[in-house]
């Protein structure tokens, strides 16, 4: 029954992205020092400093994936032989301490069983016991749907003059996040998430503290490509709007970030944060409804940017995969090699609506029933309806 191409893309990213986002990136190119783009590529800076509330901090837009997102602060952050540490809440969590390796890290990593988090007390003895440079974490883990308080890693890093290092890819633009407020030496994000970009950009937000830092460094950057020196020129000239080359920057998904993040201020970065907050609640109300558990073992630590529901037991992945797949609305398979087969993962940020989230809740009530999964059909709508009201 599949008669129309319109399908709905419920994955943590990419995401739906809104109309006019897409035609901004759809616009003839420009020159990347036209005076026009200029302005845009000004717009941007000065507005994620407002999206990402860290008034101070320095802006970066670079060609590239949440992954050199990543790297770059990996790079630039650490020397050969400097200790950091990673609190690891899932699949990325492993990935930034493989990454920071390259660079020379001496890396412990604090891991939390799945659905949980590393408690407070645990990375505040390895602080005390550690002398390091920097800590990472990951704001929501993508593979587990679980969300950390930023705040409170915030703090302890401020405590322990340890340079935090937030990986916000699928959280930026979504969950509640005060950069500047919390002590966040960087965060950083992809445009394909909830900041509400097709993929291609990697961004990040660096602290005035973490860029002494790397003014500090005794050796060079172990990566020609995410050198701040090759860099911050560029931002800094854009921001003072003068044309600059390093890299030739992706200037059509540059004019969509443009259109993006005055959506985003117009709709209010606190009113997003509610509407996520919202949307979270609903979601999770639904599948509890269903018979679903959820991997974040509460919901004070889940995400409401995503959510990461077990299958029922007597459920094959593959059978549930499927019938979703002829419903119109892709969720994605799980992604914790521990957990692969045993779960799934549904993305709701960005510009997801109030219908969006009906019509997946309506298809995963129709692929469970396809399945024989028991349930009163009706009561996930019944749950996301009046949860979203
Ligand atoms: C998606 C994601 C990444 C990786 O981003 P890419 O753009 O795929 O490289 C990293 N961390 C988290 C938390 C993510 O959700």
């Amino acid at each position: 029954m599949n008669s129309s191409s319109k399908k709905l893309l419920m994955i943590p990213g990419p995401i739906e992205f809104e109309p006019a986002v897409l035609r901004s990136t759809g616009a003839p190119t420009p020159s990347h020092v036209a005076p026009d783009f200029i302005n845009c590529f000004a717009d941007c800076l000065e507005m994620m400093k407002k999206v990402w509330l860290c008034p101070s901090g320095q802006p970066f837009i670079i060609a590239g994936t949440g992954t050199l997102a990543m790297e770059m602060a990996g790079a630039n952050l650490t020397e050969p032989g400097d200790n950091a540490l990673v609190i690891s809440t899932g699949y990325f969590g492993e990935r930034f301490a493989e990454l920071l390796k390259r660079f020379g890290a001496k890396v412990t990593i604090l891991s939390a069983p799945p659905g949980e988090v590393v408690p407070t007390g645990e990375i505040e003895s390895a602080l005390k016991k550690g002398n390091y440079k920097l800590m990472t974490f990951t704001h929501v883990d993508t593979s587990t749907g679980v969300r950390v308080d930023p705040k409170t890693i915030g703090e302890l890093g401020k405590a322990h003059d340890v340079l935090t290092v937030l990986d916000g890819v699928c959280s930026v633009g979504g969950e509640e996040l005060r950069q500047e407020e919390w002590g966040i030496d960087v965060a950083l994000t992809a445009s394909q998430k909830a900041i509400g970009v097709p993929p291609g950009l990697a961004l990040m937000v660096v602290s005035q503290k973490a860029v002494n830092a790397w003014k500090n460094r005794k050796t060079p950057v172990g990566s020609y490509y995410c050198d701040w020196n090759n860099w911050l020129p560029v931002m800094e000239a854009y921001s003072n709007k003068k044309p600059s080359y390093f890299g030739t920057p992706p200037v059509n998904l540059i004019m969509g970030l443009d259109t993006s993040l005055k959506q985003i201020l117009k709709e209010g970065v606190e009113n997003r944060f509610a509407r996520h907050k919202k949307t979270g609640e609903a979601f999770r109300a639904a599948m509890k409804a269903l018979n679903l558990k959820a991997i974040p073992k509460d919901s004070f630590h889940a995400a409401n940017t995503m959510s990461a529901p077990y299958f029922p037991e007597n459920i094959k992945a593959e059978d549930f995969m499927s019938s979703m797949a002829a419903s119109d609305v892709t969720v994605a398979p799980g992604l914790l090699p521990k957990l692969k087969g045993s779960y799934f993962r549904v993305g709701h940020m960005g510009a997801v609506s109030k219908a969006d989230i009906i019509s997946t809740v309506a298809a995963i009530e129709a692929a469970l029933k396809e399945c024989n999964h028991k349930f009163e059909p009706g009561t996930g709508l019944i749950a996301v309806t009046e949860t979203l009201d």
